[in-house]
């Protein structure tokens, strides 16, 4: 398991999730057979408020799911954090 450099995906606001979920959360939730407690941003204890869209730093466009706390939620999309490459669920 390792780490990679990630950043928030801008304009995902108004992103509903696919149907049967109520939520981007309960969504990575359902695809990770696990409950989301605590935000999955590196070196951060907060919450996992929310499911988070973000993107790998020098992936490109592609988009995944990962459950942060609303103060990561709202980090500039040009800053980059670190997260457990296995959290990520991709949105298909
Ligand atoms: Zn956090």
């Amino acid at each position: 398991m390792s780490y990679i450099k990630v950043k928030n995906k801008k304009g995902t606001a108004d992103n509903t999730p696919p149907t049967g979920y109520t939520s981007w959360l309960d969504f990575w939730e359902n695809k990770k057979s696990k409950k989301a407690t605590t935000c999955e941003v590196l070196s951060c204890n907060g919450n996992a408020d929310v499911g988070g869209h973000v993107i790998k730093s020098g992936e490109g466009g592609k988009e995944y799911i990962l459950p942060i706390c609303y103060s990561d939620n709202n980090k500039p999309d040009n800053e980059e954090y670190q997260a457990w490459e296995n959290d990520l669920v991709p949105v298909t």
